[in-house]
């Protein structure tokens, strides 16, 4: 039997969010491989295993998954969202590279999702409709002057910015320091969007002006979207819509 391995995406919570292909590349696996909380959202049958592990292991996890296709397994690796943002397409290829020769002939597909900064926006309006960068606010695999820098030169590029991964327990310092470098860089009336777990059933949004904005606000199931000069807010009954027209002025 003819191995593969598909890198697919499940999208940002809500089963309405999966894509057919990942569903039928599911319907076909063998092998489920990825982080706990991710691999819990795969359907369990028989004929199917279930790979669950930590999240600080993606090479390792690649190597299995790889490891396995070669040895004639159909094998997907799940990433929440879309596999190629901040998720695990980068390392199965990480791995593709440093890894023996024969990988390179695998048969190895990426499979998009819809991924959050997407499912976020559309719930606010369309703070993304212009130009924006999207940025991971955790300093666990880049240093954080690095993180710094790229906010200073986002604000000055007059970028939307999408923040993944903004706050957690293991550094709650981070977020309020981006806070602290926005509110240099940029005036007082951007709007700050707080999506937090976005088309689950405990899903948040809140949406507040940058001096206002609180690092309580986020935490790692918070996706944070900070508009660009250029983006506007219509005010009405309940949630306002925000988002940004499609030019800019000369
Ligand atoms: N590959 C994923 C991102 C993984 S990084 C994607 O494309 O969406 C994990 C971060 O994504 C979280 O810390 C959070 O910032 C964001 N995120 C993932 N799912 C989310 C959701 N349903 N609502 C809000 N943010 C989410």
């Amino acid at each position: 039997m003819r191995g593969w391995l598909a890198i697919a995406g499940l999208g940002p919570g809500s089963e309405a969010l999966v894509t057919p292909e990942v569903t039928a590349a599911l319907a076909e696996a063998t092998d489920v491989v990825g982080y706990i909380p991710y691999v819990a959202r795969v359907a369990r049958r028989e004929g199917l295993t279930l790979h669950a592990s930590d999240n600080r292991v993606e090479l390792d996890r690649a190597a299995h998954a790889l490891a396995m296709a070669a040895a004639g397994r159909r094998v997907v690796v799940v990433s929440s969202g879309d596999p190629g943002v901040f998720a695990m397409a980068s390392a199965v290829f990480e791995a593709v590279e440093a890894g023996p020769e024969p990988w390179r002939d695998l048969d190895i597909r990426v499979l998009p999702g819809i991924s959050a900064m997407l499912a976020a926006a559309a719930r606010a309006g369309a703070p993304l409709g212009h130009d924006f960068c999207a940025i991971n606010l955790s300093d666990n695999l880049k240093p954080w002057a690095l993180v710094e820098k790229r906010l200073r030169l986002a604000v000055e590029a007059d970028f939307a910015m999408a923040f993944y991964n903004p706050r957690s327990k293991a550094r709650p310092e981070g977020f309020a320091r981006a806070l602290g470098v926005l509110r240099d860089a940029c005036g007082d009336d951007r709007p700050v969007i707080f999506a937090r777990a976005v088309t689950t059933p405990e899903e948040a949004i809140r949406v507040v002006p940058l001096p206002e904005a609180r690092p309580e606000m986020a935490d790692m199931r918070t996706l944070v979207i900070v508009g660009s000069s250029l983006t506007r807010i219509i005010a009405r009954d309940g949630a306002p819509i925000v988002y940004t027209p499609r030019s800019a002025p000369e």
